[in-house]
């Protein structure tokens, strides 16, 4: 039997483990380049803070092709790992469950989660290894009662050098990233072919039969028993717009915002990003250096590399955005979002002055990186894994799925979400 998984992300990482594990012939079509880290060349970057190098959030991708920045809106720009490992190879390491609106279709992921935690050694980075500022914000959060946690991490401690830069890449291979989930199958029942763009899915009246992919200039059809779409929130609402599918409007982001204080040598950079966090209804706090506000964002200019302070607050938004069939992402944030954002900023600087933190208190640029929502599942869908306007053979196996926005890591969910799916695509070839 073969199976083509369209990316290789966590969602994309484990369903073609778990085929691949159960006989599948996989093919992993990437469009990303194979990754590798920014973080020896960081300094140099950061000299060129202002200038025409750094313009904007598009500058981004000329030093670091393996972000995908997109603008969705003046007031919201939308960063993607588009790369071997997608996210995950540009992500923090954070690793918690994110369940928000699962419940309501009743979708309980326990097992999944239990089986993937598990194979995860998930730590929290030791507070003897924070910055002695990221000790003070914590207990000050503990007495002003917002109850923070250290964030647990899929980061081997042994091998961090707490450089910061995990959103760079990782040098040191002390972070987990979606290619070890598949690296000892490859050759061994996955093959992946990184540079190759999936355009559409080739259908044969209501069943999916292959892809046509461009490598470059020239173009393919490729084959396939079964098509499992892990290309994210927006490159699978992509392809499915671009194949005559419908993709729900219903793109949500989990918006980032950092505000930005500052404190005379505190270096923030030196020790892994979001060492602990406050969970609130709708977002958490974090403390967190914004490497692409301090990069990119005008209002950060004026404060140096190690005096720059950041307090991250991640907000569910409302799940209203648009992919189009050439990539177009509309999004906005609502009148919910900026009040949110607005009770969110007050906690935030609360906390910061009273660590002792000095203002000016300058939000950060305002992003999103937590994409789902495109292709999201209904308690009829539950049982099946498979979205009923879905093709035959067409499955969706990635953040897609997931109908609520979280304000949280989103490793783990889609990783739980993408094995519950592959497990039903060998249920379903094993019955037909
Ligand atoms: C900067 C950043 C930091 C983050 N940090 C954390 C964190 O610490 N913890 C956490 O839990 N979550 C984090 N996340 C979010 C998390 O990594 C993702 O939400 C999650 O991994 C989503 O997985 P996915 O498989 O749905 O999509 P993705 O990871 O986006 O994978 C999609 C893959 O498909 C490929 N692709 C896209 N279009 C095509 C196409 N047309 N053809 C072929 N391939 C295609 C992409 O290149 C990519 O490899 C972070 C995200 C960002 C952007």
């Amino acid at each position: 039997m073969r199976a083509i998984v369209v990316g290789s992300g966590s969602g994309g990482a484990i369903a073609a483990r778990e085929l691949a594990r159960n006989g599948f012939k996989v093919t992993i079509l990437e469009a990303g380049k194979p990754f590798s880290p920014l973080t020896h060349r960081v300094s140099w970057l950061t000299s060129f803070r202002g200038s025409w190098l750094l313009k904007n959030e598009n500058s981004i991708k000329h030093v670091f092709p393996h972000y995908g920045v997109t603008r969705a809106s003046p007031d919201l720009a939308i960063f993607r790992g588009l790369t071997e490992g997608g996210c995950t190879s540009i992500a923090c390491g954070n690793m918690v469950r994110a369940e928000y609106g699962l419940k309501e279709i009743g979708l309980d992921l326990s097992a999944e989660f239990e089986e993937i935690e598990k194979s995860l050694t998930i730590l929290p980075i030791p507070r003897e290894k924070w910055r002695p500022l990221t000790r003070q914000m914590y207990d000050t959060a503990e007495q002003l009662a917002h109850s923070p946690k250290p964030t647990p991490k899929v980061v081997d401690l042994d091998k961090c050098v707490g450089c910061g830069y995990c959103e760079l890449g990782c040098t040191t291979g002390a972070k987990w990233d979606s290619r070890r989930v598949y690296e000892d199958y490859l050759g061994k029942g996955i093959s992946l072919s990184t540079n190759t763009t999936v355009h559409k899915v080739l259908l044969d009246g209501s069943r999916a039969y292959g892809v046509l992919v461009s490598h470059g200039v020239s173009t393919e059809k490729i084959n396939a028993d079964v098509v499992v779409l892990s290309a994210g929130g927006i490159g699978t609402a992509q392809i499915l717009r671009a194949s005559g599918l419908p993709a729900r409007e219903n793109l949500w982001v989990d918006v980032v915002l950092t505000i930005g204080g500052q404190m005379k040598d505190s270096r923030m950079l030196s020790e892994p990003p979001m060492a602990w966090f406050i969970k609130k209804d709708k977002y958490i706090l974090s403390p967190y250096f914004d490497l692409l506000s301090f990069w990119l964002h005008k209002p950060w200019k004026d404060v140096a590399m190690q005096d720059r302070v950041g307090m991250m607050i991640k907000l569910a938004d409302t799940e209203q955005g648009t992919v189009a069939a050439e990539g177009t992402v509309t999004k906005s944030l609502t009148r919910v979002d900026i009040e949110s954002l607005d009770k969110a900023r007050i906690e935030a600087i609360q906390i910061l002055e009273a660590s002792g933190v000095a203002g000016p208190f300058v939000d950060g640029m305002v992003h999103g990186g937590h994409l789902g929502g495109t292709v999201p599942l209904t308690k009829d869908d539950v049982e099946t894994m498979h979205p009923s306007w879905l093709p035959q053979d067409l499955w969706v196996a990635d953040l897609s799925l997931m109908p609520r926005s979280q304000g949280l890591p989103a490793m783990l969910t889609t990783l739980a979400l993408s094995l519950r799916v592959a497990r039903k695509i060998i249920q379903a070839k094993n019955k037909s």
